[in-house]
């Protein structure tokens, strides 16, 4: 049997929703190093399939920070907005392969995990009545072998359920893009906060599903604000300032349980990061700034 190596490929998918933060320099900066240090590709991404959510100007916002701290796509940028085509042929795919069915379920009446009560009502999925689409998950259990954690098993009707790929307003949902995105680009790890594990084992299903191997996945800890909250743009975390890159730099770091750095100019610092770069290092439990 001969393998197939891959070119190891990472990346950053921020929203668009306002500028970049500490928390999420400090994603771009894991997933960038991790990728790094074994000499692959790193690319950003821009999750801005959620008009409403989107603050204009925030995708140049963000790529300008990014760029201020060396962090620079080895790829020209890809847009969620534009690959609607993509998603909706992967859709296609799993629709002819009898996994995805209609549900008019309102969307609140679920706190965790939802049961199924539309698999088997065979609701048109093409109706005026536009109802969101979910994905059956018919594995008896979903595990992974997290490259941070280690390893996490979910079973179905205990912390799984079957999951929307197409909301009823007709967005593609998260999981499906994302996993999309992924295959597209090649990606072969993914390096992200741990307040995502969640959303894992359906993007498993996915690539399972579309007969894809997954990434390797890294859940990191993620930063906290003063409350004890994810530090996010909805809550008004500050933006991160581009005239203080080094100490930003160094800063994020040191959250990753790495050694700082003395270095006076950008790229000399994340040379050095990466060559230092260590994930056995990096704390397994949520980090406060
Ligand atoms: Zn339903």
């Amino acid at each position: 049997m001969t393998a197939v190596i891959r070119q190891p490929i990472g990346r950053f998918a921020p929203s668009p929703t306002g500028p970049l933060h500490f928390g999420s320099l400090v994603t771009a900066l894991a997933s960038f190093l991790n990728i790094k240090a074994r000499g692959g590709l790193w690319l950003v991404r821009m999750e801005d399939l959620d008009p409403p959510r989107e603050v204009p100007g925030a995708q140049s916002e963000i790529l300008t920070q990014l760029a201020a701290h060396g962090l620079v796509s080895d790829r020209v940028v890809l847009k969620q907005s534009e690959s609607i085509e993509r998603y909706e042929a992967a859709l296609q795919r799993l629709i002819d392969q009898a996994q995805i069915y209609a549900c008019d379920c309102p969307r609140k009446r679920f706190v965790s995990h939802y049961p199924g009560y539309c698999r088997d009502r065979g609701l048109a999925l093409e109706s005026v009545h536009q109802h969101a689409l979910r994905f059956r998950i018919q594995a008896p259990r979903i595990s992974l072998k997290d490259g941070h954690l280690g390893n996490h098993v979910w079973h179905p009707n205990e912390n799984l359920g079957d999951f929307i790929v197409k909301r009823r307003d007709q967005l593609i949902a998260y999981q499906l893009a994302v996993v999309v995105d992924d295959i597209y680009q090649g990606v072969t790890e993914v390096v992200r906060g741990a307040d995502l594990l969640d959303s894992t084992p359906y993007q498993l299903a996915l690539y399972q599903a579309l007969s894809e191997p997954p990434p390797q996945f890294w859940h990191f800890p993620v930063v906290l604000g003063s409350d004890g909250s994810k530090l996010s743009k909805q809550t008004g975390a500050p933006a991160v300032e581009d005239h203080q890159a080094i100490q930003n730099l160094n800063r994020a770091l040191e959250f990753l349980g790495q050694a700082t750095l003395n270095s006076q100019d950008i790229p000399s610092l994340l040379e050095s990061a990466i060559t230092a770069w260590d994930p056995r290092r990096v704390p397994r439990l949520l980090g406060r700034t």
